[in-house]
């Protein structure tokens, strides 16, 4: 009865799936280097110059006091941004965490899907309530209702649910991470420079210079616009800094790229940065801002790293974004790509068909190879070669080794939760056209996993950060000296292989001439460049 239970309020839940299809704001997840990504689509290109001029990135969190500056005189102003008090250039004043208020809560919900009916939600929610025996809400946020399970404390926790769900045939969950607020918050306390404690004020603070083209100082870094502090749910403080959209993105482009790349390079990876920027604002809205300063949204150095080159790449290109049909494309970049880019789907799972795989080479070049790389023998000669390539001269990525010992890819595998004991066999699953592997399975004498998906592969060997990529063949060598058994893995590029391969982009200006249209249309070959504002 629960089974049949089950299958109709599935097949109600397909039927109704198509409204998702309108939701302005798609969230899927994504991979990047070191994280799990959320990237929202969103429809149309209505940016404001208020928008535009206010960009809210987070640059501290988590810290029980700051000491903030300016080159010229400023200001602080309340939350409802009536002057505090004023302060000279060059004054170290300091905002401290006052008193001690409750500790807000993050939940991690998972979301199987919205529905515009009541009864639908209600019917799907009792289901899955039925079926996992978990707690499941419906939250009436027009024009949705929304179905809500768990009340995960971990994105690890939330993690599991959304497997469970997606085994239950809810292919788009995902995780909706809410923050419950603290009733009472602590206050934040205003010293000045001669250590006078000028008052203490509810959140937020707002610390502006009051020359347009000042700059502002906070832990050792230097930024252009204005910082709004705010006690975090933790009940410390957070730094926002409120920025321009292209005096942010001269903070991003050395940290992306580095600014010694080919000018072209450059002008591509700026386009590519503003898309993702706009995708993504609102994306921590539930701590205050649009986006972080770290590799889980983009990395930010504020005024401290910019650079006359990349500051020229951001003001040749304003206003320009990559656009597929009416919305902002999904702009990924990777490192090096090995000479072909993945197919999105393998790595992502549906959302991104227009994320498609290309050559990193020109053409009529490596006709001794076959393609595509899915074909395991047409991969083997790939990835055991030296290729011609755009992004052939990363050498220490474009093709690489990696060697374990028995003993250490048992320790390795068990320390990411696989405990297989000694591995007996690895056995590789399909691959994607540029020979992303999809799933492997480690066979021990303790047990055998099959782990799927592109980020789990790279995590269970490693760590995305060490193991460079998901284009990989594996051999089995004895070591010489203690004849011990010793797996290797040979491997091609540096990422997650979708989108614009940055080594690729950076050789195909300087050495093929090519301008960064040319660039963005070879690696995003569905999409427009667009100028939106
Ligand atoms: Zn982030
Ligand atoms: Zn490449």
């Amino acid at each position: 009865m629960k089974q049949f239970f089950n299958k109709v309020s599935l097949l109600i839940h397909n039927f109704f799936k198509i409204n998702n299809i309108f939701l302005s704001t798609i969230c899927i997840f994504l991979t990047s280097y070191a994280t799990v990504k959320v990237v929202e689509v969103r429809k149309g290109f209505n940016f404001s110059k208020e928008v535009l001029d206010n960009i809210k990135i987070g640059i501290i969190r988590n810290k029980p006091q700051v000491v903030v500056y300016s080159n010229s005189d400023f200001e602080f102003r309340d939350k409802d941004k009536k002057l505090i008090c004023e302060g000279k250039a060059w004054d170290m004043w300091v905002l401290k965490v006052s008193g001690v208020g409750e500790v807000g809560k993050t939940i991690f919900y998972v979301a199987p899907a919205s529905y515009t009916y009541e009864a639908t939600a209600t019917v799907i929610a009792e289901s899955i309530k039925q079926t996992l025996g978990l707690p499941v809400i419906v939250l009436n946020e027009p024009p949705w209702y929304k179905v809500r399970v768990g009340e995960a404390t971990t994105r690890e926790e939330a993690q599991k649910i959304v497997d469970k769900l997606k085994a239950m045939g809810y292919d788009q969950a995902w995780i909706d991470k809410r923050t419950i607020q603290p009733k009472t918050k602590p206050k934040i306390q205003l010293i000045d420079p001669g250590k006078n404690v000028k008052g203490e004020y509810e959140d937020p603070i707002y610390f502006v210079p009051k020359s347009t083209f000042a700059y502002i100082g906070v832990a050792g870094k230097l930024y252009k616009g204005r910082f709004i502090v705010r006690i975090g749910v933790d009940g410390l403080l957070t730094v926002i800094n409120e920025i321009n959209i292209d005096e942010y993105l001269k903070g991003v482009l050395p940290k992306e790229i580095g600014a010694n790349k080919h000018e072209e390079a450059l002008k591509a990876q700026a386009v590519a940065a503003r898309t993702e920027t706009l995708s993504k604002l609102g994306r921590h809205s539930d701590e205050g801002f649009d986006l972080c300063a770290t590799v889980c949204c983009q990395v930010y150095g504020g005024l401290s790293a910019e650079t006359p080159r990349t500051n020229k790449a951001v003001e040749d290109t304003i206003g320009e974004v990559i656009t597929i049909g009416d919305r902002l494309a999904s702009a990924v970049y990777h490192a090096c790509c090995g000479g072909y880019t993945e197919d999105a789907s393998i790595v992502w799972g549906s959302g991104f068909e227009y994320l498609v795989p290309v050559a990193c080479f020109e053409q009529g070049q490596n006709t001794e190879f076959q393609f595509p790389l899915n074909k395991e023998e047409n991969f083997v000669k790939w990835v055991k070669s030296k290729p011609r390539a755009f992004c052939e001269d990363y050498t220490k990525f474009f093709r690489w080794e990696k060697r374990f010992t028995e003993t250490q890819l048992a320790s390795i595998l068990a320390q990411k939760g696989y405990n297989v004991g000694r591995v007996l066999d690895i056995k590789l699953g399909e691959r994607g056209p540029a020979g992303t592997l999809q799933s492997i399975t480690i066979i021990g004498t303790e047990g055998q996993y099959t782990i799927n998906s592109e980020y789990k592969i790279r995590e269970a060997l490693g760590g995305v950060m060490n193991f460079y990529s998901g284009k990989f063949i594996v051999e089995v060598e004895k070591d010489p000296n203690t004849k011990e058994k010793v797996w290797k893995f040979i491997g091609a590029g540096w990422g997650h292989g979708v989108g614009m391969c940055q080594y690729g982009a950076a050789t195909a200006a300087a050495k093929y001439g090519w301008d960064y249209k040319k660039i963005l249309k070879h690696y995003f070959p569905t999409t427009q460049v667009k100028k939106v504002y």
